[in-house]
């Protein structure tokens, strides 16, 4: 894996009180910090030239000695049917990352990527075809929230971490992340609007339980017994199925949150009755909600997902138990809906 060139101070990805122990080994006053921090921050602002109330000197410093991370964007895909907005934004590295907005009655919902690629392998996903490239940094995750939001001119009021990569695979970089984003300082999003979706990796997961934040934990379930969730995840080969539940149990306990379990539907493969009464009986008794994805086809595999009929079958055998799920409304759909799917076919110069 290959990291990007540190040696600049990545001024992007320094919480405040680190931003003003920068300013002051600068030998400038302590409050420049909070100056720059809210043009970084709230203003948006796209290059250090545009704090109009930072000296020219100390402009041009940052400029010079600093890493002002900026995304380009490259492509914006928009759908007919719902407004969806789905992003390709260059790193200043060349790697490319993928974001999207979707327009919720509630408010509009960002979901970001988390890693250049990802090495979990789960067999669905096109987003871990070619494996991991790197790890984003924290200026590069808040700036894919605020490239949309200054292209959009709408406020962002929810944030899911489920884009490509496995954001616990990334964890320092994701706390800060999460910690900045719900900053007063910063944006100031609300925690509770901000979910992070992992495949399961257990220790990780206990570790965000004790991180004191009020974020929702969404675990990428996709199986109910150990045998079928080995076939579709490799990860699910280092940690056992129990294990990852009472992982959860432990969130729930620790925050108070309810988790998300979300599951996707392949036909044949893990939609049957029987597969439902399963489910419902590994997560009977936790706190949790299930979002049920139909599968997004991908190309390199031959999975299919199940008829509408089935979907509901399955989720009213999940009711008789008690247990409530939703459908996820398919965002999107008209433009590379599948997570990782605009990056892959960007690479394969199939971009039109
Ligand atoms: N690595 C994290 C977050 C990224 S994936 C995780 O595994 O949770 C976000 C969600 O999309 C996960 O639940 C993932 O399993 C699911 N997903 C990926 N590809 C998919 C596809 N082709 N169809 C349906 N769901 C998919």
């Amino acid at each position: 894996m290959r990291e990007i060139n540190m040696e600049k101070t990545d001024i992007k990805s320094l919480p405040l009180a680190q931003l003003e122990q920068w300013i002051l080994e600068q030998g400038e006053k302590k409050f420049r910090a909070a100056q720059i921090y809210q043009w970084m921050h709230q203003k948006l602002a796209d290059s250090p030239d545009a704090m109009t109330n930072i000296s020219a000197v100390l402009r041009s410093k940052l400029a010079a000695e600093c890493r002002y991370t900026v995304l380009r964007q490259v492509a914006c895909q928009v759908s007919e049917k719902d407004g969806t907005r789905k992003y390709l934004f260059a790193l200043s590295d060349g790697n490319m990352v993928e974001s999207v907005l979707m327009r919720y009655k509630h408010g509009n919902s960002v979901c970001i990527s988390s890693q250049a690629g990802c090495r979990m392998g789960c067999r669905f996903c096109a987003s871990t075809l070619d494996g991991l490239v790197r790890n984003l940094t924290p200026a590069e995750m808040l700036d894919q929230i605020y490239r949309i939001q200054a292209d959009t001119g709408e406020r962002v009021s929810n944030v899911v971490v489920m884009g490509t990569g496995e954001p616990l695979d990334n964890y320092e970089n994701l706390l800060i992340f999460l910690r900045m984003l719900t900053d007063e300082n910063g944006l100031h999003i609300s925690q509770r609007n901000v979910t992070v979706s992992t495949c399961g990796l257990v220790p990780k997961m206990r570790q965000l339980a004790e991180e004191n934040l009020q974020i929702t934990l969404a675990l990428s379930l996709h199986a109910a017994t150990q045998r079928k969730r080995e076939q579709l995840m490799p990860v699910a080969k280092r940690y056992e199925i129990h294990e990852l539940i009472d992982a959860c149990a432990y969130y729930f306990k620790k925050t108070g949150r309810r988790i998300t379990i979300e599951y996707s539907l392949v036909s044949g493969v893990n939609d049957t009755g029987q597969d439902a009464e399963e489910l419902a009986g590994l997560i009977g008794g936790l706190h949790c909600h299930v979002n049920l994805i139909p599968v997004n086809p991908i190309k390199e595999r031959d999975y299919r997902r199940p008829d509408r009929k089935g979907v509901m079958a399955f989720q009213s055998c999940l009711e008789r138990h008690g247990i409530v799920s939703t459908v996820r409304r398919e965002m999107g759909q008209d433009i590379d809906g599948a997570c990782g799917q605009l990056r892959k076919r960007y690479a394969e110069n199939n971009f039109t």
